[in-house]
């Protein structure tokens, strides 16, 4: 089975993603995740990467398309992939068709995660995560015991590059342009089901919202 799950950033796709893929056990392939880790593995790619990803632009195609690839080979052997933010370019869509046909595989659903533009600002704006363990905190939804300082390790917490309010406006016109017509291109699909679920609740409701969606898909429904 393979899902494709969009929307906006800050919709909270990222969270979501990590719940859907444990609970069915199914391969997480975030592309946000895999090219930051590109960007931080100070490989000849990271000087490009970090160019583009820090201005909240879309890496080119071709750069995604390669690194993704990649990374879904090794996934799609072992049956279910979640695909979260890939493809996000009407190009990224058709190249991703053309490597599917070539394994002999199909997109089962997609699933876009909505939110408001002012509910996106706030929510990625205040996103803080200690760089020793991992853990997410928010300025105003999750504050840590003490301001700037993680409850569990005491180290200081960061902020991401991209998540300045300049450049998550960045990011939401990149979505808007770019990645709008990728929903649209999957609507036009005759048999392919898209999905839309109301991301600005409670995590939880989110999550009970897309596990009724991947159930009803697994019973092929
Ligand atoms: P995310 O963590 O999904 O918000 O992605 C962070 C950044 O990674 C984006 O702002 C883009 O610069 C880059 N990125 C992630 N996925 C893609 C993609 N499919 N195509 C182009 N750029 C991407």
């Amino acid at each position: 089975m393979i899902v494709v799950l969009m929307g906006p950033p800050g919709a909270g796709k990222g969270t979501q993603a990590k719940r859907l893929a444990e609970r069915y056990s199914m391969v997480h392939l975030s592309s946000g995740d895999i090219l930051r880790a590109e960007k931080a593995s100070g490989s000849p790619l990271a000087g490009e990467l970090a160019k583009y990803m820090n201005a909240g632009e879309l890496v080119p195609d071709e750069v995604v398309v390669r690194v993704m690839a990649k990374a879904l080979t090794g996934g799609a052997k072992d049956g279910a992939v979640l695909l979260d933010g890939f493809p996000r370019t009407v190009p990224q869509a058709q190249t991703l068709d053309e490597q599917l046909v070539e394994t002999d595989d199909a997109i089962d659903a997609v699933v876009v995660v909505t939110a408001d533009e002012d509910l996106i600002i706030e929510r990625i704006t205040g996103r803080r995560s200690c760089p020793e363990c991992g853990k997410a905190y928010h300025v105003k939804f999750m504050r840590p015991h003490k301001a700037g300082v993680c409850d569990t390790c005491g180290a200081e917490l960061t902020q991401r590059d991209d998540d300045s309010e300049d450049v998550v406006r960045q990011r939401l016109s990149a979505y808007k342009r770019q990645t709008e017509p990728v929903v649209e291109y999957y609507r036009n699909r005759p048999g392919l089901g898209v999905w839309e679920v109301d991301g600005t609740r409670p995590a939880d409701e989110v999550t009970a919202s897309l596990t009724e969606v991947l159930s009803a898909l697994k019973a092929g429904c």
